[in-house]
């Protein structure tokens, strides 16, 4: 009931944007507010953009107007000056576009703090001054005669006209993201926030999928530039400049950061609120001048102090919530690599050292792990496990020693290689995303095991694949007990249960060695008790898991074997019950007390 209510809504608003601009006289709708109409909607394509790359990727551009102002130039330069079909122009002009942010995200994408914000800053300001000053461009007078554009012989010659043309490419934009976002691609590109370290242990090449969205993100700007340049039929560098830049990354805000309706919902308010102040502020103040920026920014304020994801949130029960994952009936399996035999060598480390400046955190440690054994690595706090978990992972690069996995040397490989190869990891502090379901985030953990990209994805063409997913995240999810949970918000789940989340989502990944960092801290009684049954579970089932334990009891009834460090150095290794009456060990862990 409650979707129908949700959608009836939805179509109604479509019914009133599509019948806007047609009403018959004694309600038609004055030429003025049609033309607020188009511009909501120009700017919308832009913010879309921007949900996309900030509120979704967490990389703050305000230099998007520079790529609105690529896509209108192109068109107007194109058309102008070699009557060059608009429709050619359109392409050269994201092509254009696309190969400029390929460059510039390249070399911006990989700042990391403030230093991308400024980077943004100083591409948006170059592409400004570069229209400004181009001879051929027209300098500071921009280009005049841009020709009207033509739809399947139409032409769209007044603003009611493009209306439609417009608020097509806005419901298109929409959608696609939408697509996007609730596919392979997009579970990574909502795994980037928070510095994509949790991503890339799942195989996502991180820096590839900034770039792309940055990419994505221009081109939108682009069209809307085109559309810009049609509709005013004249073109100047001046809407291309910074401050259109902020107010496109304003809107984004205004809307709701990380929501796609948000950013038409963000273009509507500001463009109204703007034309509006523009008109009172003046004659309120008796003097005229750009007012309502201070307005803005005190706007901007209140928001950030009160409404953290916009206004989006408000209106979103109006609004259908876009594709949602979900697990199909019937899916094929996805293949699976070949296992290893029991008692096969999985991982051996040889004389593994690491050293931060003068500290030796990992001194020579040597140690196994066979196929089909639990193998623990105890030890007090600081004594180096989880530097050594770290090398392993290919999250730290070994000063010396050898680190091979089935016979393979994996020590100078990155995180994203050494999972490739089949060494699924879990955190010490967990990293999953708390908006997110139970059933997405485990999601992210097959991603290697999908191939739809960006394209697949946009174009909807990706629905096979992503069954198998799911249904491997499914079957997962199952696996380690938590299918009451599969639809819940990863962030509304206690700790414990998070954790094995973080189990499931690492064996998507199908893991011959499973890598546990300290998976039992903080957890209650019960909660641990769950976890060793799950661990007993999973070994019956051939899994091989390294598990770095602080706590002692934890691991005696679990493991095969256990490995001791203290300082960095390995001081014990063996049988639990052996290493429990070493000396050395009881030295470390209690003092020497007993
Ligand atoms: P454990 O996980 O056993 O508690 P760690 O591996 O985290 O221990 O740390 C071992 C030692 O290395 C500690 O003395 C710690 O302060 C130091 N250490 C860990 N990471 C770094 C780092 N990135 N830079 C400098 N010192 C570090
Ligand atoms: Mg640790």
């Amino acid at each position: 009931m409650k979707r129908i209510m949700q959608n009836r809504f939805f179509w109604l608003f479509l019914v009133v944007m599509f019948a806007l601009p047609v009403l018959p006289q004694p309600i038609r709708v004055p030429e003025y507010w049609v033309t607020l109409l188009n511009y909501i909607g120009l700017y919308s394509i832009v913010a879309i953009g921007l949900v996309l790359l900030t509120g979704i990727g967490g990389m703050t551009s305000f230099g998007q107007a520079a790529f609105v102002g690529v896509g209108a130039y192109s068109t107007a330069y194109l058309t102008t000056q070699f009557g060059v079909s608009p429709w050619l122009a359109l392409i050269v002009g994201v092509v254009l576009t696309a190969l400029i942010a390929l460059v510039l995200g390249a070399v911006t994408m990989r700042l990391s703090g403030h230093f991308l914000p400024l980077g943004t800053i100083a591409w948006g300001l170059a592409l400004f001054f570069l229209f400004g000053n181009m001879e051929m461009l027209g300098k500071y007078d921009g280009i005049n005669g841009i020709p009207v554009l033509n739809v399947f012989g139409i032409p769209l010659e007044s603003g009611r006209h493009i209306y439609y043309l417009i608020w097509v490419v806005v419901l298109a934009a929409v959608i696609s993201v939408q697509n996007l976002l609730n596919s392979r691609p997009g579970r990574a590109i909502r795994a980037l926030r928070g510095g994509g370290s949790m991503a890339e242990a799942m195989g996502v090449n991180t820096a590839w999928m900034r770039v792309v969205i940055f990419v994505y993100a221009a081109v939108l700007a682009s069209v809307s530039g085109f559309l810009y340049a049609h509709l005013q039929r004249s073109v100047n560098p001046t809407p291309f400049g910074l401050n259109h830049g902020i107010e496109f990354l304003f809107m984004a805000v205004v809307g709701g950061v990380s929501h796609v309706w948000g950013a038409v919902l963000g273009a509507a308010i500001l463009t109204l609120l703007q034309d509006y102040l523009q008109t009172w502020l003046p004659k309120l103040l008796g003097e005229s001048g750009n007012f309502e920026v201070i307005v803005f920014g005190i706007l901007m304020v209140l928001l950030l102090q009160y409404a953290r994801q916009g206004v989006w949130p408000f209106v979103a029960r109006f609004f259908p919530r876009g594709p949602r994952a979900h697990v199909p009936d019937h899916a094929e399996p996805l293949p699976q690599r070949s296992k290893p035999m029991a008692g096969e060598t999985l991982l051996s480390v040889v004389k593994a050292r690491k050293q931060f400046g003068g500290l030796v955190a990992v001194n020579d440690v040597s140690f196994e792990v066979k196929a089909g054994q639990i193998i623990g690595l105890i030890g007090p706090n600081g004594a180096g496990k989880s530097t050594t978990f770290n090398l392993v992972t290919g999250v730290l690069q070994a000063t010396s020693g050898e680190i091979a996995f089935r016979g393979e040397r994996i020590d100078s490989l990155t995180s994203r290689e050494i999972v490739k190869r089949g060494i699924g990891r879990t955190f010490q502090h967990v990293k999953l995303l708390p908006g997110m379901t139970v059933l997405e985030n485990v999601a992210i953990g097959a991603h290697l095991r999908g191939h739809a990209g960006v394209w697949r994805s946009v174009a909807k063409l990706n629905g096979a694949e992503e069954g198998r997913l799911m249904a491997e995240a499914a079957l997962q999810i199952r696996r380690v007990g938590l299918e009451q949970h599969m639809f819940d918000e990863a962030g509304s789940l206690a700790l414990g249960q998070q954790r094995i989340l973080e189990i499931a989502r690492a064996l998507c990944c199908d893991p011959t060695l499973l890598l546990l960092d300290e998976p039992a801290a903080g957890l209650r009684y019960q909660e641990k008790q769950q976890l060793a049954v799950l661990l007993k579970k999973l070994k019956e089932e051939g899994m091989s898991v390294l598990l770095v334990e602080h706590d002692m009891d934890f691991v005696m009834n679990l493991t095969d074997r256990l490995v001791v460090m203290e300082f960095g150095t390995r001081i014990a290794e063996g049988l639990p019950q052996d290493v429990q009456k070493d000396p050395a060990v009881l030295e470390a862990y209690l003092g020497g007390v007993e």
